[in-house]
């Protein structure tokens, strides 16, 4: 099988130009083909010689991976479906992810997957629900924000789709390295948003390492009751990774905000506002509260408009910026996970009327 070049660092190609015996300076010549002139084939790559690109050939590929079905909706948000395999030990695992454009004024966001369904079993969470398939490479990643047609005019990549980014973080680092090095796409790490459930060793790695804006998923203030619906509150304590946040400055380019996903009659009163605005007293922030799109056999609905307001108000008479996030594509399912959950129960209804 070839690699894939697609994600790798400029002294990473250096090594592959040196070990197919290739002049230093191709290795600069194909970053750029790569990520500045974004061709998907080494035959592109026109003032690399005939026979550089033969031998890049012989044992490489681009590892561009196409979108294989997407739906717009009546707001313009486009989310897009892409068929991948992942390496999952020694077996290649069949899966479809999604990407999300969410058009706004004079931005153009990118919402992408990190992961093949996910591992963190967070019970509100249809890719959660659907176990893990195994982890993206970079090329799938970075794909994701090639291969669309938006790909060009994209302002904002945000890693808040399938998959928790920081349970795959080498990966993530190396995508965000491609991101914003002059070799690169060479964007500013403003652009770029991780979002996580807290995974606090690599939370780290990613706050010593990286310049983007952090989203860090809350959804409850209290220790049991977030534990209840997020496993990861028992492995990692969300006051330790509070304990973390406030050892780095947030008060310059970079920014941190809470994502926290509203419940009716689990999270939405005052209650909860008030333990939510004692726990990020002092720490410059934003707390974006998000309306819950309702899943099959889940006990909790979405809360009402009022309730949210109620609780936005609370928050910011706190001292805490907290908005409410408007909803965007509910009707193509754009609730994390939905459009590739649908498309696996399809595969998983072919597979089962195939093997009858
Ligand atoms: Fe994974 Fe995020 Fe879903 Fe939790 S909410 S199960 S971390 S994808």
């Amino acid at each position: 099988m070839k690699k894939k070049l697609l994600g790798l660092s400029l002294s990473e190609l250096q090594t592959v130009v040196q070990d197919l015996s290739l002049p230093r300076f191709t290795a600069g010549q194909i970053a750029k083909w790569l990520y500045v002139k974004r061709v998907s084939s080494i035959d592109a790559m026109t003032d690399l010689s005939k026979q550089a690109r033969q031998a890049l050939s012989e044992s490489y590929e681009t590892g561009w991976t196409y979108p294989c079905e997407s739906v717009r909706s009546k707001d313009g948000t486009v989310k897009y479906l892409f068929k991948v395999s992942c390496d999952v030990g020694t077996k290649s695992v069949e899966s479809a992810i999604e990407a999300v454009v969410i058009p706004d004024s004079d931005r153009k966001t990118l919402c992408i997957s990190s992961q093949a369904g996910c591992k963190m079993g967070c019970k509100f969470c249809m890719t959660g629900r659907g176990g893990w398939h195994g982890n993206l490479d970079r090329a799938q990643i970075l794909s994701q924000i090639m291969s669309i047609p938006e790909g060009p005019q994209l302002t904002n990549v945000v890693f808040m789709g399938m998959g928790e980014p920081l349970d795959n973080y080498d990966t993530l680092s190396a995508v965000l390295d491609v991101m914003t090095s002059p070799w690169g796409f060479a964007w500013s790490p403003k652009r770029i948003t991780v979002s996580s459930i807290g995974v606090l060793p690599n939370l780290k790695r990613l706050l010593d390492e990286h310049k983007c804006h952090v989203a860090i998923s809350l959804h409850n203030p209290f220790p049991d009751e977030r534990l209840s619906m997020m496993p990861v509150q028992g492995a990692y304590p969300f006051l330790d990774v509070l304990a973390l946040l406030r050892r780095y400055d947030f008060t310059g380019q970079r920014r941190v905000s809470f994502e926290y996903t509203m419940f009716e009659g689990f999270n939405d009163d005052k209650r909860h506002a008030d333990a939510l605005g004692r726990l990020l007293r002092g720490l410059e922030c934003r707390v974006n509260l998000i309306r819950f799109h309702k899943i099959p056999d889940f006990p909790y609905g979405t809360s009402s408009d009022r309730t949210m307001e109620a609780f936005r108000d609370r928050l910011n008479t706190a001292g805490i910026t907290a908005t409410i996030r408007a909803s965007r594509g509910e009707d193509i399912f754009a609730a994390c996970g939905l459009l590739a959950g649908r498309h696996q129960e399809a595969d998983r209804k072919t597979a089962i009327s195939d093997n009858r």
